[in-house]
């Protein structure tokens, strides 16, 4: 696959997109009055893993399509297989959705609250002679369903009487065979090209505890038996799922016309899932990372799961931005995980109060300034945002900047400190490189400057230098654990790999978590957990869950620019 830099860029500007096609099929839809003009559509996750930035791109589609169009929206839980399924990852789901800030209301629902109907379904068939039971192995029936250029081979089972297909369904429902010994199969059509046609497996045996059903069953649905009902059963109008599924359609309709009398259908269509460069997106290989330490749960700030984008400091709005612009394809294609931090940097730009924080400090000592006195500087919060005021930043005879913006042998281009060179520290005076101290090592130490009284910010001064530098009283400053978090592949393309033995986790980046202490301005000595900055000339943070009252930890959520090629180059 490739990556198109072309239109990354064009999905970055803001300009008023027509139509998607999902939205002309409603409008028509509208227009014609059909279903009464009533628009529900519905997210339907399996709880068997964490929601992912994939699920919030579906997450988006199916609620902001109801809400642009007067309509509903349903959460459902495809429930449907007892073994994978867990209420950790029911809870997580509803909590996601909430976040990106969405409202099922009082319609919330189960696969399984439709186990009963299904099962009186699925007699329904067995009476009227289009289910049967087969003994047969799984292996035996998915070696006779064959290839789609060629007719499988029906079953010896196919033509068991009703009378013996009612018993024996009716006895692997009270729990008289072990798994896998016995399914109940629709009489398809073995030659269809569609494989999913191919007498389908409606029930299957599984004595397994189910989270919200107990041991009521132990035969359950399949996804496929079960998935089309479930909308009929609530009344969706668009049901929206991913290119995948367009094979199953036919089936999920075969169903129904063997099923329902009513004209009223839910109408499947499709759409390209989201691919990101950089991100692996299956549930299976998240949960890898996650069960074998790789990372450190479901909402590490490294994973592309809602939770962990969350951690991250990532909002609500920058992902339904996101969603925006990427807008609904017919075609697979991978998005550049640049648009999506694009899209973060864009609102936290709008909404985090600034703050200097040094990630890397060395001391400077400003000789001419007097010993104990402090100045409490006001400087902005946002100047995007005026209304916010100022802050409080005290300034002392030492502060600390970044050591990578001091050199003691500069070229002219380098705009920062130097030997002789003057630069202002940001929101207080102009200060001038004197002299310097190293260590044996050959570290510099301190650097010794002196300060223009004259040239303090807001006073009018006309006095110009080319750099400006963020820093922080050195006796005022706190200390903060950072954690500098990265991209968790290194390679674009994560699922492909060169040799057939290895997977994805070869391409994971062993530098994608590098963990530091930083200086931060006293100020946010009370900030509380997710509580969002701009470090100033380093990037977005966030405070994270793990501080405690003494101790700060905050995420980097997003560096200020695009640095992840330059970080390549370095690698190479
Ligand atoms: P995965 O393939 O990542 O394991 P899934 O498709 O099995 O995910 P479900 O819980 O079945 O996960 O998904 C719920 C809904 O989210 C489905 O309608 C599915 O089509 C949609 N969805 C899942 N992944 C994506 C994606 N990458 N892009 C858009 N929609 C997605
Ligand atoms: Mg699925």
């Amino acid at each position: 696959m490739e990556s198109n830099e072309k239109k990354t860029e064009e999905l970055k500007s803001p300009e008023t997109k027509s139509l998607n096609f999902l939205e002309n099929i409603i409008e028509e839809d509208i227009r014609n009055n059909k279903n009464s003009g009533i628009i529900l559509t519905r997210f339907p996750p399996e709880p068997n893993g964490y929601l992912h930035i994939g699920h919030a791109k579906s997450i988006c589609l199916n609620f902001g399509l109801a809400q642009k169009y007067n309509g509903k929206c349903n959460l459902r839980f495809d429930d449907t297989n007892p073994t994978k399924e867990e209420e950790e990852y029911v809870n997580s789901i509803m909590e996601d959705i909430r976040w990106l800030g969405f409202d099922w209301e009082n319609r919330l629902y189960y696969a399984s609250d439709y186990f009963d109907q299904l099962y009186e379904w699925a007699l329904k068939m067995v009476k009227e002679g289009k289910a049967y039971v087969d003994d047969q192995s799984s292996e035996i029936i998915s070696e006779q369903r064959g290839v789609p250029t060629r007719p499988g081979i029906e079953s010896s089972y196919r033509k068991r009487t009703v009378t013996e297909n009612l018993d024996l369904f009716e006895r692997m429902k009270k729990g008289e065979f072990p798994d896998g010994t016995r399914v109940l199969r629709a009489k398809g059509d073995m030659s269809s090209p569609n494989m999913h046609m191919r007498d389908p497996v409606m029930y299957r045996i599984m004595h397994a505890t189910h989270h919200r059903t107990g041991n009521k069953w132990c035969i359950y649905p399949m996804y496929d038996y079960a998935h089309g009902q479930s909308d009929y059963l609530e009344g969706i109008t668009h049901s929206i799922c991913t290119l995948e599924f367009e094979i199953h359609r036919p089936l999920y309709e075969w169903f129904l016309d063997n099923l329902i009398e009513t004209e009223y259908r839910p109408r499947q269509y499709e759409f390209a899932r989201l691919n990101l460069s950089y991100t692996v997106m299956s549930k299976r290989k998240l949960l890898e990372l996650v069960k074998d330490g790789y990372v450190k749960g479901w909402d590490d700030p490294r994973m592309p799961t809602i939770s962990g984008m969350r951690r991250r400091g990532y909002t609500p709005e920058a992902i339904r931005n996101f969603a925006e612009k990427v807008g609904v394809a017919k075609r697979e294609n991978v998005i550049d995980v640049g648009l999506l931090e694009f899209t973060v940097r864009e609102h936290l730009n709008k909404i985090a109060p600034r703050i200097f924080a040094v990630l890397d400090p060395v001391k400077v000592i400003i000789t001419n300034y007097p010993e104990g006195k402090i100045e409490n500087l006001h400087l902005e919060v946002n100047p995007e945002d005026p209304e916010l005021g100022y802050r409080d930043v005290p300034l002392s005879r030492e502060v600390y900047i970044e050591k990578e913006d001091f050199m003691e042998d500069p070229p002219s281009k380098f705009f920062r400190l130097g030997p002789g060179r003057e630069v202002r520290l940001k929101g207080a005076y102009i200060i001038r490189c004197e002299s310097f101290k190293k260590d044996d090592a050959g570290n510099i130490q301190e650097i010794y400057c002196t300060y223009d009284p004259e040239t303090k910010s807001g006073s009018g001064s006309q006095k110009k230098v080319k750099g400006t530098l963020h820093w922080v009283s050195a006796k005022h400053a706190i200390d903060a654990e950072i954690r500098l978090y990265d991209r968790l592949f290194i390679n674009e393309f994560p699922d492909e790999v060169e040799q057939e033995e290895l997977d994805f986790k070869v391409n994971l980046n062993p530098g994608s978590l590098k963990v530091i202490t930083g200086k931060i301005e006293p100020g946010v000595k009370d900030a509380k957990p997710s509580d969002k900055f701009q470090f100033q000339r380093l990037g977005y943070f966030c405070v994270d869950s793990d501080s405690t009252e003494g101790k700060l930890v905050f995420n980097r959520t997003v560096t200020l620019k695009e640095t992840w090629t330059k970080l390549k180059d370095k690698t190479d």
